[in-house]
């Protein structure tokens, strides 16, 4: 199934860098639109400032231009003249200083004031206060100096006797083209300060050195906007223009942010920005300022910034929701679109599956029409492609068939039920199927499902097998007979085999019981000369018995007797081991002594060694060997080797046989040497046969050895034969060791 690609960005489905531009956006936005409302409020604050100072100045040249005719008025009032003619006169004095304090008073002045031409007060306004001007000397006042030279002199001031801040207006008083004084009206300005004080706004009045003297901020007094220079300020100074004024600067700085406007920032008591317009009054020399604050500027600004962010933030928000939905959208129709294309792929999928399946694949209704059917179905039923469509499923199988299939179709669970049944090819032959029947449901609809296998080739390869097994079973049966027969012809001839073995053992017995016979009968001599020296004896003790009897020296008699008897405890003792050699064997083999063994053996030969005169001389170990032997059989060996032994010394000078025996790796050598000639070179590989004989006629049968030879065998040994370098032959008999008995024979 192929993935449908779904979107699994942020939440806001825009990138880290959008976002960050949208952001970036935003601050540019809130700057500019906080550098315009900025802008704009300044215009605004600028134009509503340059009103009031308008209105301000406008006030301020009213104030002033109201009086400036008077003093040019007063200037033409011949009192004036004739009271600068004769000074001393007091009676002109008293009647102009009433007569200036009238005008004084209907003025509405400060003070109204004659000067002579020397700068001496000769008459004024205030000639009845406390400290009235008259007598006093105004000469070093510019305006005095300006009226002198035929001028309307203007000069601002602050009062030397008031202390009061004046604006003073000097006009000169003329007679015949004469200058003979001056006459002055000073105002004050104290009132104007206060009255154009607002609370967003102050106005300053500086003088040409930068002084301000009019301020509706009463600490802005008599600073300077500026730093004065050095020698500005002491002129001032000495001028005593604004008395004892020390003419600091402001704690401010000129703001040059905006380089078209003046922009002060002032720092007492706390910092606060000032849009500073000015106007010049250049009839008074003065400079008008107004200070606007600037603290609603920002404030609209701020206000303008965070309005314009909230409406950017809404923007963006409402864009976003509207990227969003076209976003979702989108993956809408690209999921439908997806959907439909792996829809699509998955049916071509089926499509093809059923196509290239192998299986006939039909689909009926309940009622068994065809609905659909595959190629393969078309191909085994032998229509062509789409023909089976709305044929009877039924049809498709021959009158045997049918009934079995109406079963497993009328079925009510036939979850899949397959069998094996014929089908008919349309109008043709039969064919074996394999046919499975489902029930399948299409949208809530039952449907029945077949899938058909055509099996000819499996039945006939069935068929085939079959064949070759039952011809495969009836050869096992043929073979299994003659295999029957050559067994039991087998066992016959095993049977028959063992019969002969056992003959053939019995045989060898008594082959061996005849050869112990025969080593007895060539002993026989020996044997009765052995029995006859006692029978000898016996009858000598028993004549002398019964003489002595007769004599009755029946002591003597008693121990003749006692002799007798000892004798025959002998010849009991020698009757003994010749039965005891002549019984048949056991053939079993059990732990024998070898000491045992050869001791009997030469006890068997006594006779006959003694006869020969050979000396035998026997070498065993201290310490007792045991061998695995039957006892009679390894007498019998034994006796047969000496004997042998006994015969090759005969006529030979030197008569010795040696009978040593020794243990190795687990095993007991037997060695029997005599002083003999030896073996014949030749004879070597002929000795252990039967009927091989050296000895002359009657003295040997040439069984001896080769029965030695099969008895050894027979007791798992062996024995070789060999010439020893000191002459003579040696025979080597090989046995198992027996393990020595734990406990002793006492
Ligand atoms: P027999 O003693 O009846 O001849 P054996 O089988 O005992 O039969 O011996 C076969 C032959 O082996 C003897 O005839 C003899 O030639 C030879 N033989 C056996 N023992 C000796 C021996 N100790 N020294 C030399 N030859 C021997």
């Amino acid at each position: 199934m192929n993935q449908i690609p779904v979107s699994l960005d942020n939440k806001t489905g825009l990138s880290r860098p959008a976002m960050l531009l949208i952001v970036l956006g935003m601050l540019v936005f809130a700057w500019q639109v906080a550098l315009l409302t900025r802008d704009r409020a300044i215009q605004l604050l600028e134009e509503e400032s340059r009103q009031q100072l308008n209105l301000y100045v406008a006030s301020l040249q009213g104030q002033l231009e109201k009086y400036r005719f008077l003093p040019e008025l007063l200037a033409t009032n011949t009192r004036l003249v004739q009271l600068l003619n004769n000074p001393a006169d007091p009676e002109r004095i008293d009647a102009l200083n009433r007569y200036l304090a009238t005008i004084n008073d209907i003025a509405d002045a400060s003070d109204t004031y004659l000067m002579d031409a020397d700068g001496l007060t000769i008459a004024a306004s205030n000639w009845q206060s406390e400290r009235p001007f008259v007598g006093r000397n105004f000469s070093y006042r510019p305006y005095f100096k300006e009226a002198m030279k035929g001028n309307l002199g203007r000069y601002f001031a602050l009062g030397t006797t008031s202390n009061k801040r004046g604006y003073y207006f000097a006009y000169p008083v003329r007679h015949q083209e004469q200058i003979l004084g001056a006459v002055v009206m000073k105002i004050t300005m104290s009132n104007i300060d206060s009255s154009w004080k607002r609370p967003d706004s102050d106005f300053i009045v500086t003088d040409p050195d930068g002084v301000i003297f009019i301020t509706t901020n009463p600490d802005w007094r008599f600073k300077t906007i500026r730093q004065l220079p050095p020698e500005v300020h002491r002129r001032i100074i000495e001028s005593k223009r604004y008395r004892d004024a020390q003419l600091t600067p402001l704690a401010a700085r000129f703001d040059s942010t905006l380089s078209d406007k003046q922009i002060l920032q002032v720092y007492v008591p706390k910092p606060v920005k000032f849009l500073v317009l000015e106007q010049a009054m250049p009839e008074a020399g003065w400079k008008v300022h107004i200070l606007a604050r600037m603290n609603a500027v920002y404030i609209q600004m701020w206000r303008a910034v965070l309005l314009s962010l909230v409406l950017f933030g809404v923007a963006i928000l409402v864009l976003l929701i509207l990227h969003q939905r076209r976003r979702r959208q989108l993956d809408r129709v690209r999921f439908e679109q997806q959907v439909k294309k792996n829809l699509e792929a998955n049916e071509s999928k089926i499509r093809a599956i059923l196509e290239n399946t192998q299986a006939g694949l039909l689909q009926m209704n309940m009622a068994g029409t065809i609905e659909l059917a595959n190629s393969k179905a078309h191909e085994l039923f032998g229509y062509k492609n789409g023909e089976m469509d709305g044929e009877s499923f039924l049809a498709c199988f021959p009158d045997e068939s049918q009934q079995q299939i109406r079963r497993i179709f009328a079925s009510d669970h036939p979850q899949v039920s397959t069998i094996e049944t014929l089908a008919r090819r349309q109008k043709q032959d039969v064919f074996p199927v394999e046919l499975s029947v489902g029930l399948l449901r299409l949208s809530g609809e039952e449907k029945r499902i077949a899938t058909v296998h055509d099996i000819s080739y499996r039945v006939a390869q069935e068929e085939a097998l079959q064949h070759a097994h039952d011809q495969l079973e009836a050869r096992v049966e043929a073979r299994t007979r003659d295999l029957t027969t050559s067994n039991i012809r087998l066992s016959q001839e095993i049977d028959e085999h063992r019969q002969t073995e056992k003959a053939l053992r019995e045989t060898q017995d008594q082959l061996i019981q005849a050869a112990k016979l025969a080593a007895l009968g060539q002993m026989s001599t020996g044997i009765s000369h052995e029995l006859n020296q006692p029978l000898a004896a016996i009858r000598s003790y028993a004549d002398n018995a019964r003489a002595l009897v007769d004599n009755n020296r029946l002591e003597d008699a008693y121990w003749n007797m006692q002799q007798i008897s000892e004798l025959t405890e002998r010849m009991a003792q020698i009757s003994a081991q010749l039965k005891a050699f002549a019984r048949k064997t056991t053939g079993q083999l059990v732990r024998v002594s070898l000491t045992a063994a050869v001791d009997t053996s030469v006890q068997i030969l006594a006779p006959r060694i003694k006869e020969s005169g050979a000396s035998i001389d026997i070498a065993l170990p201290g310490t007792e060997l045991y061998v695995m032997a039957d006892m009679v059989q390894l007498e019998q060996v034994l006796v047969n080797l000496i004997g042998n032994a006994i015969h090759a010394v005969e006529g030979e000078q030197i008569k010795t046989i040696e009978v040593a025996a020794s243990e190795r790796e687990g095993r007991v050598i037997t060695r029997i040497r005599d002083s003999g000639a030896g073996v014949d070179q030749e004879n070597f590989s002929r000795i252990f046969d039967p009927f091989f004989t050296t000895k002359e006629e009657g003295r040997g049968l040439g069984l001896g050895l080769s029965i030695s030879h099969r008895i050894v065998e027979g007791m798992n040994g062996t024995l070789q034969v060999d010439n020893d370098p000191r002459g003579g032959a040696v025979f080597t008999l090989e046995l198992d060791r027996a393990e020595t008995p734990e406990t002793s024979d006492e």
